[in-house]
């Protein structure tokens, strides 16, 4: 699915290369601005070569310039080997979980090749832009990216927003919260670690002009729904907030 393009700059996401019902739906994005591409958060081993034959329509995969993973999670950067030895790219990860992704790979093999993302986040030069790395931590990982770009004015969010809607629905942007409210409400309610962290996120996203936020899994959000998930981000009580020894019993 084509997200934006202007004909200089295209952001594009894949979506249903994830085989059979036992793996979570996961989508994997491609930005690319004018000679130079990243693709965030490639998948694992059985998205890898379906992947790699649909970004080759579109670029030279073996110059890729950025394979970016937002955290360590296995939907997120397992088919890491085999970027490594299929492109040139530089792997983009969290500073927190960079001695932790070399195991997803040989030895040595991540050599000179790792830009490590500090916990306050960089921006990383793509062709003529500025890709923006957002610190959101602990949403759900302690060490965890979200990724702007100034251009489309989208929010790759990760699995902030992720909402496990039907298979026929996720070409079709959420334009109202309501129409994806019950695929993510208790999937952010579990793995969102505290609504502290929430709201230091919904300020700071406030900041930044967004037109679209793309999560890793399901449909992207769009027109109201934007404004409306970042409130009800904001004010969601989540993880440690609805933890109590109840939740810590021996079984
Ligand atoms: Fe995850």
């Amino acid at each position: 699915m084509e997200l934006f393009n202007n004909g200089e700059h295209v952001c594009l996401a894949f979506r249903k290369l994830v085989a059979g019902d036992e793996a979570v739906q996961a989508n994997q994005f491609l930005i690319f601005d004018g000679q130079h591409a990243a693709l965030i958060d490639p998948g694992g081993d059985m998205t890898y070569s379906e992947l790699y034959i649909a970004v080759s329509e579109y670029v030279d995969v073996k110059n890729l310039d950025y394979i970016i993973a937002s955290h360590q999670d296995p939907d997120v950067v397992a088919s890491l080997n085999k970027w490594l030895v299929g492109t040139r790219a530089k792997i983009v990860v969290p500073g927190l979980w960079e001695r932790f992704i070399p195991h997803f790979t040989r030895p040595g093999k991540s050599n000179g090749r790792v830009i490590s993302m500090p916990d306050e986040g960089m921006n990383l030069e793509l062709g003529s832009i500025r890709l923006k790395a957002l610190p959101a931590h602990f949403m759900h990982a302690e060490g965890n990216f979200q990724f702007y770009d100034p251009v489309s004015r989208i929010l790759f969010s990760g699995d902030l927003g992720a909402n496990l809607c039907l298979d026929e629905e996720l070409d079709r942007p959420a334009t109202r919260l309501s129409q994806v409210i019950e695929y993510m409400d208790g999937f952010h309610r579990r793995y969102i670690n505290s609504n502290k962290v929430c709201r230091y996120w919904a300020n700071m996203v406030r900041q930044i002009d967004i037109d679209m936020i793309v999560p890793q899994h399901g449909r992207a959000l769009t027109d109201r729904a934007v404004k409306d998930f970042i409130l009800y981000i904001e004010n969601l009580e989540c993880g440690v907030d609805l933890m109590s020894q109840e939740s810590y019993q021996i079984p």
